[in-house]
């Protein structure tokens, strides 16, 4: 008599804990494996670095046939095929970068049932030849990774990915798993509707980081702020120079000149950092990424290129010196600290002169009017999110669909809650500066005029004959600078050419007294830090 087949749930489990040597499955990974592995369909929203890859690739070795994952990350492919090939599992890709022959032995293998994985690039897959070859093969699953890729919502909408609507067309009967890490609701509802996934279960894993420490502070000058973080909290060149005395960390910088800058900087101070950015020699890059991988506390400070792809689990901070381009790239950028579990710390400062920057590099790009709608909302999010006034977690996770009940507790904001106050008279007054100047004056001139400094530029114009002339005398120029830029940042005002400020319809009920207008009084330390440093 034989003994039945043990049941999907124990069968999944040996077959993580024998083939990646996991002890236990994370979250819901293991019932979206049952659901996949019993033939079911679903859609997988999960953060990155959450263990998406699992629940195909699991499934795909538990059902007969080959798991086919569509993927657009050719560069990746490789990579995670070697990966798989290490743990014993026959795995192999499908992209343009295989000659002919080689991709015909790929598909030999898949007819004659040699592969339990396939990684196929959209545009391949779509090709009549593969998906006739795909009718033939013994198929246990497709996998959709990055389904927001089929949104035109989305950052990285890929045409050829609506195509995919055709899997559900000739595949019917074949479990089809969508993940991606982007979870509003627009982007998912294309998911469902291109894919054709109206019945499928959603697997919603919290985006949640509990361990992350999330602080952002006024951008003062912020190489030294950045030093006076490393140094107290990370112990950044504690044993003398270029010695790994402290935590590895990642700063990220808008510009490659920045990143040379910074880390020359640093090293100067007895940091241990490298630069890595798309100019430096791929020799140069990879032995970065190779010190930041294998030594310890080493900082690597980078432009965005670095990070796909990178996984080290104590990486203790992720410290950024300009404003990233929205909240899902600060989310995935910040993501990359603590993957441990163990405290770790994002950490950002930024001014009045990012947000004229962005907005501006915003409104001068020659994108089309749609794509430069949905940053310009994106960059209102972040905006949003850094001047916020309470929990910068509940602001975080709101932005992905999640409702975090109360204060985290664990942010600059619930540490150090701000002072809110009522400005309207004051921001009345530097709207009305803007305006009575002609709307064409950066904020540096606007302050001027508020607080009644004669200068050359200020007698050249005879602002000085101005009633807003003086208005500002109470306070100092820090709070103007703060109520200039909160206004900039909240939409009160827009940036014109030569980063001049203009009032925006926006002001106009403000102006008119019609409405009120509580802001943030910016008693943050620069570093968001809980002890005062004196600076
Ligand atoms: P994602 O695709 O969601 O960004 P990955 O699938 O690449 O995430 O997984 C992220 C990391 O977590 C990988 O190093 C992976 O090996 C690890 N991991 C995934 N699931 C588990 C688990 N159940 N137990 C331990 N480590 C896991």
């Amino acid at each position: 008599m034989t003994a039945a087949p043990p049941p999907l749930a124990a069968r999944a489990l040996k077959l993580l804990q024998t083939v990646w040597g996991y002890p236990a499955f994370r979250g819901v990974q293991g019932e979206i494996v049952e659901q996949v592995a019993a033939g079911g369909n679903a859609l997988v929203l999960m953060p990155t670095g959450g263990g998406k890859s699992l629940c195909y690739q699991l499934p795909a070795l538990l059902r007969p046939g080959v798991g086919v994952v569509v993927s657009p990350l050719i560069a990746l492919m490789k990579d995670q095929v070697d990966t798989l090939r290490q743990l014993g599992v026959r795995a192999a890709y499908l992209n343009s970068t295989l000659d002919p022959q080689a991709a015909r032995e790929v598909e030999s293998a898949l007819l004659a049932g040699d592969l339990d994985l396939l990684y196929v690039a959209p545009e391949r897959l779509l090709l009549p030849r593969t998906l006739d070859l795909l009718e033939r093969a013994p198929v246990a699953l497709f996998a959709i990774d990055e389904a927001h890729c089929v949104s035109q919502w989305g950052h990285d909408f890929r045409p050829e990915y609506q195509g995919l609507a055709v899997l559900a067309e000739r595949f019917p009967g074949l479990p089809r798993v969508a993940l991606t890490a982007t979870a509003d609701d627009r982007t998912r509802a294309d998911i469902v509707r291109v894919l054709g996934l109206q019945d499928a279960p959603l697997f919603l894993s919290s985006f949640d980081r509990p361990n992350i420490t999330y602080r952002v502070g006024l951008k003062e000058s912020p190489k030294t702020q950045l030093l006076d973080f490393l140094r107290a909290e990370h112990g950044a060149g504690a044993s003398g120079a270029g010695t790994n005395g402290g935590d590895a960390g990642i700063v990220y910088c808008l510009s490659r000149k920045s990143v040379e800058e910074t880390a020359g900087w640093l090293q100067a101070q007895g940091v241990d950092a490298v630069p890595y950015h798309a100019g430096l020699s791929p020799r140069e890059r990879t032995s970065a990424q190779d010190r930041f991988l294998n030594e310890e506390g080493v900082i690597v400070v980078a432009t965005v290129a670095f990070g796909m792809g990178i996984d080290k689990p104590n990486v203790r901070f992720v410290a950024h010196l300009d404003l990233p381009k929205s909240l899902e790239g600060y989310y995935q950028e910040t993501g990359r600290a603590g993957r441990d579990g163990l405290p770790s710390t994002a950490w950002m400062v930024y001014g009045l002169a990012d947000v004229v920057n962005v907005r501006r590099m915003l409104a001068g790009s020659d994108a089309p009017e749609e794509v430069k709608r949905i940053e310009a909302a994106k960059l209102d999010a972040l905006l949003g999110y850094c001047e916020s006034a309470t929990c910068r977690r509940q602001k975080l996770l709101a932005y992905f669909g999640e409702t975090l009940p109360e204060p985290c507790g664990n942010c600059d904001l619930c540490h150090r809650p701000p002072q809110v106050r009522d400005l309207t008279r004051e921001a009345q007054m530097a709207l009305s500066a803007v305006v009575r100047t002609g709307h064409r004056f950066g904020a540096g001139h606007i302050t001027d005029v508020l607080l009644g400094r004669e200068t050359d530029k200020v007698l050249a114009q005879g602002h000085h004959l101005l009633p807003t002339f003086g208005v500002g005398r109470a306070h100092d120029e820090k709070l103007w600078r703060s109520v200039l830029r909160q206004l900039v940042s909240l939409g009160y005002l827009a940036v014109g050419d030569y980063s001049g400020l203009g009032a925006t319809g926006k002001a106009r009920a403000l102006l008119s007294g019609g409405e009120k207008l509580l802001l943030r009084e910016d008693t943050l330390l620069p570093s968001g830090g809980k002890k005062a440093k004196g600076r």
